[in-house]
């Protein structure tokens, strides 16, 4: 079914992830947070961070007032029992995560993360009112040989999986809207960390792709007010060009959101 882009992007709030891996130790990061507060503020757009989960309560107690959002890289599906080294989304809000990336590339190939987990993620996280950033993404194999749209739908709908079994998803910045309480991140895996990028007709033809998709899962309203995120070596040079693609509403960023400078201004790069 093609997108035929009945609702416009200027509905959906622009968001800009910064997934910090496993970087920036305590004062690394508070010395960045101090720099992005400095900045300047950033209206047009929800933003946020993700650090190591240790430093979630400090960084949130850092930002302080702002409107700067704060959450975790990943999380357990289950809320409490005997799960050695694990952490179920309570713990995460009650540290002041509002979000949590899920299903991020490096979560499926080194840790094992399947559909069905991601899935069952999306709904403990929707369960206790945090808002997921639900990855998916191919290999360039997956690319080449055109198998991408089959693996791209498995992943979307086991993520839409998670989300319809939840009657009340609520959001950090539209309490009233349950669409925009769950973003999609459109990750190709080999564009994480390459320098390279899928030329921006590949981005929107995947994004509005996803987008139908949705709406054949979900329901059109859905789709059309659900936010879904580029990412993979997104920079300060190349922001500006895949952020104004039509169905492209936000970027999550890894190495740029590393710097106050690069990650401020693919920020700036969505405002209108
Ligand atoms: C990521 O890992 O989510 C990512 C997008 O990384 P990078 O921006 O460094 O490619």
């Amino acid at each position: 079914m093609p997108w035929d882009g009945s609702r416009k992007k200027s509905m959906r709030k622009p968001i800009v992830i910064g997934n910090w891996k496993l970087n920036l130790h305590r004062e690394e990061a508070r010395a960045l947070i101090d720099e992005l507060l400095r900045g300047p503020a950033h209206p047009w757009a929800d933003v946020g961070v993700a650090p190591v989960l240790t430093l979630v309560e400090a960084v949130k107690t850092w930002a302080n007032k702002s409107p700067l959002l704060v959450g975790a890289q990943n999380v357990f599906y289950e809320e409490k029992g005997a799960f050695t080294g694990e952490c179920g989304p309570r713990f995460l809000a009650e540290a002041g995560a509002s979000f949590c990336i899920v299903g991020h590339s490096e979560r499926r190939t080194l840790f094992g993360e399947t559909n069905d987990m991601v899935g069952k993620k999306v709904q403990a996280l929707l369960k206790a009112s945090l808002m997921p950033v639900a990855c998916i993404g191919e290999t360039l194999a997956q690319r080449k040989d055109g198998s991408l749209w089959d693996l791209l739908k498995a992943q979307l709908k086991a993520i839409a999986s998670g989300i319809g079994s939840q009657s009340n998803p609520s959001n950090p910045s539209n309490q009233a809207n349950p669409a925009m309480g769950i973003c999609i991140a459109y990750e190709p895996i080999w564009a994480i960390g390459t320098g390279v990028t899928p030329t921006a007709n590949e981005v929107e033809e995947v994004h509005a792709f996803l987008r139908a998709t949705l709406a054949e899962t979900l329901g059109k309203a859905f789709a059309n007010e659900t936010r879904i995120l580029y990412g993979g070596s997104v920079t300060a040079d190349n922001a500006k060009a895949l952020m104004a693609l039509p169905n492209v509403d936000g970027a999550l960023v890894g190495g740029a959101s590393l710097k106050a400078g690069s990650f401020s201004t693919i920020v700036a790069s969505l405002s209108a």
